[in-house]
């Protein structure tokens, strides 16, 4: 039976039923730590109320992936785009194949893609390249863009401002940046991701009253999984591995943060998303 072996996993503690459908704006299903199980995390995301999620496509391999992902399952859809880490690998026959996988109908987003001034894994002037040519998918094909940015604010901020009017819509996902660059973000109209970096102890505090600064038709809600376990949750995972079924605590911590209920926080949340992805 499906549904009892939905509920094996996640330990009861863990197990959350909110009163609304949420949506997971960045889920890397197609990570090698799903290769086993896939079925049943989505599975247990459905039972969670997360019926929506949407597949983050990295390179041409993990897009094409999050594409057939998209044509099995309902409520899975993707995005389409070349990682900052990976910004090296750009060229002609890449930009290409991304404008086919962006013509795709399970296709929502171009992206993730962005800068990382952080880890530098492609060069600066790499990952501005990159960008700037997805930028341009992003206004030829009017798709919203999914947007990876660490440590790079400034020059985000300059890249996005000359692309503002030729882009339809864009999301920070993830943001863990500070006041300012979130300011800089929503004076650009931007929308903003939020994940369970919040619910971090150590290094999320600054983001706490932040959440209130954040009109909520720009706030969108992400697991980013299987990255970045939240560290609220009340008892321990074996493994460790985050996935879309955990997306109700981070909610819950984001409704805390801002003093609104969970259900107004997630339904906020999920209608932002739909409108933002055309759901
Ligand atoms: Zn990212």
């Amino acid at each position: 039976m499906a549904t009892a072996y939905v509920d094996e996993f996640l330990p009861d503690a863990l197990q959350f039923r909110p009163s609304t459908p949420l949506v997971d704006i960045g889920a890397n299903l197609t990570h090698e730590s799903f290769g086993r199980d896939l079925e049943a995390v989505i599975q247990r995301a459905q039972a969670a109320q997360v019926t929506t999620m949407i597949v983050t496509g990295t390179d041409i391999e993990h897009a094409s992936q999050a594409v057939s992902l998209a044509q099995r399952y309902p409520g899975l859809y993707a995005t389409a785009g070349i990682h900052p880490h990976d910004a090296s690998q750009w060229n002609n026959d890449i930009a290409e194949q991304m404008a086919a996988l962006h013509a795709a109908p399970e296709v929502v987003a171009v992206g993730e893609c962005g800068l990382d001034f952080n880890r530098n894994f492609s060069t600066p002037q790499q990952q501005e390249q990159a960008f700037e040519a997805q930028l341009a998918l992003a206004a030829e094909s009017g798709l919203p863009l999914f947007i990876h940015e660490r440590d790079a604010g400034q020059r985000m901020r300059e890249m996005l401002h000359a692309w503002r009017d030729d882009i339809s819509q864009a999301v920070v996902h993830c943001f863990t940046a500070d006041r300012d660059t979130l300011f800089g973000y929503l004076d650009l109209d931007l929308h903003i991701g939020l994940t369970g970096w919040i619910c971090d102890e150590r290094r999320g505090q600054h983001l706490r009253p932040l959440v209130r600064e954040i009109p909520l038709d720009r706030l969108m809600v992400e697991t980013d999984c299987p990255y970045l376990l939240p560290r609220n949750l009340p008892t321990k995972l074996k493994g460790r591995r985050h996935e879309p079924a955990l997306l109700p605590w981070i909610v819950r911590e984001l409704a805390e943060c801002r003093g609104i209920s969970e259900a107004e926080m997630g339904a906020a949340t999920t209608q932002t998303a739909q409108q933002f992805f055309r759901l």
